[in-house]
Parts: structure tokens; sequence; C-alpha cells
């Protein structure tokens, strides 16, 4: 028996629903106007018929639209299967197109010297397990994709730097579903174990927060706070601020 605790919702002020189908793992959120269904990320290939359960206890018979934040396995595992089931067309970054279509993740880089050294010791060996069911990208985005053309008061946003083609779903300028450009399982930080360039991704949490949205929901752990992620922002930024004034007077020299 699924218990209605399990469903965690937020709503916005059009009266959008967004809904945390999966959480553990990796979350699954289906965002709704009532009339078309919005399904973001899939989870891990174990989890599909806890997906599937879930998907008909909400009694959602269509998904539109399936956004991938990016194409690492925990999230874009069940795909294909979503894709396959609901006729469900599929909406992605045009970089993380080719892995999509080679079930072959790039294995992102660790972030602190604990994740820095475990990529480097496990990410040969492990590769295999990180192999996702294929699928194709109907719909290949590049900086924005706008869902006003269904006269939704949302859009996708490329937010680069966890991978290269990271994106996430600003919900009525509310809510923002960010993916893994932050993690909401440590106190305090926002900050994830892994990404391809950190600095892409503190300027893409700066883009974030000039949305106005007041709440991040991340594919790990719970929901951030715009106080956490503001916090967050002005901590790490000031490192790459400095960079660049040092680049801009190299050059001037
Ligand atoms: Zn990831
Ligand atoms: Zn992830």
């Amino acid at each position: 028996m699924i218990s209605t605790r399990s469903y965690k919702t937020w709503k916005t002020r059009n009266g959008y629903t967004i809904t945390r189908v999966i959480s553990g793992r990796s979350n699954v959120y289906l965002f709704s106007n009532g009339v078309m269904n919005f399904l973001v990320d899939t989870s891990v290939v174990r989890l599909w018929k806890k997906l599937e359960r879930r998907l008909e206890f909400l009694d959602v018979r269509h998904i539109d639209y399936l956004i991938l934040t990016h194409s690492h396995y925990d999230h874009t595992a069940n795909a294909r299967k979503i894709r396959d089931k609901y006729k469900t067309k599929i909406i992605a970054h045009k970089h993380e197109e080719s892995c999509l279509a080679t079930g072959e993740m790039e294995i992102p880089m660790g972030t602190t010297l604990i994740t820095r050294f475990l990529v480097k010791l496990l990410a040969k060996r492990l590769a295999p397990l990180f192999r996702f069911e294929t699928s194709a990208c109907d719909l290949p985005m590049d900086e924005t994709f706008d869902l006003q053309q269904f006269g939704i008061n949302t859009y996708i946003m490329h937010t680069p730097g966890h991978t290269s083609g990271s994106v996430s779903v600003i919900v009525d300028n509310e809510v923002a579903i960010v993916g893994d450009a932050m993690f909401g399982v440590f106190r305090g930080s926002v900050f994830p174990p892994y990404a391809d360039d950190v600095e892409q991704m503190v300027k893409s949490w700066g883009k974030l927060l000039e949305t106005g949205c007041g709440v991040f929901l991340p594919s790990h752990g719970s929901a951030n706070s715009r106080k956490l992620v503001e916090r967050n922002y002005h901590r790490r930024i000031r490192n790459f601020v400095k960079s660049d004034m040092t680049l801009s007077s190299d050059e001037s020299n």
C-alpha cells in the first residue's frame, strides 16, 4: 500500500501542482496544470516497478513530455520505458543527446577530495554499471524551452556545470526543479559531490536565483530554500569573480 504521506507536493499561484513521485535514491517529479502532465527524470532501473505503481496510484493516464535534467543513469534509466508506455516526447539539452543515444554516460569529476579520489580509483571499473537503456531525444533544446506554447507559465533553462547539458525547470517563477545542479542532502550546503565544471555550476546557481524562485528541488535529497542557495552562491562565486578579474587585468597588460 502506498501512503499518501509518500508524496510531497508543491502548488504554485497559477494552481500548478508539483508532486514528488519517487524520493530517496533519485527524485522523480511530476508537474501538471490539470490538463498536461510533465515528468522530470526517471530514477534508476530497479525502481521502475515502483515508479509505474506510483504513477498508477496518482491516476496519471498520460505523460505528455518527459524532461531529462541530464543524462546520468540515475535520471535516465527508465526514459525509454516511459516513452514507450505513454508515447511521451522526451526533452533534453542537445549536449546530452549522444549519451541518450548510446546509453553510456560520461563519468563526472569529483568536486571534493574524497569524490575526486573515488572517481580516479573506480570510474573505469564501475562504468559498465552506469549504462542505461538507450532512448531518443525527441526535442533537443538549447538555451531555453518555453512551455508557454502550451499556455503554461513554465520554461526549461540551460543550467550547465554538473554536466554541459544540465537543465532546470522553472515552474511558474516560483519553484525550480534543478536536477543535480544542487544537492539537498548535506546540512547547510547545496554543493554536489560531482560536477564537470564547478565554476559553470555556481554561475548556474546565480541564473537560478535570478528567476526569483523561492524553492529549489534537487534530484537528490530534499527542497533547498532560497536563503540557503543564496548563502552557498555568495560564498562560492567570490572565487570565480576574483579569477575573472585577474584574467581581464592580465589581458589588458
Ligand atoms: Zn548527475
Ligand atoms: Zn544524480
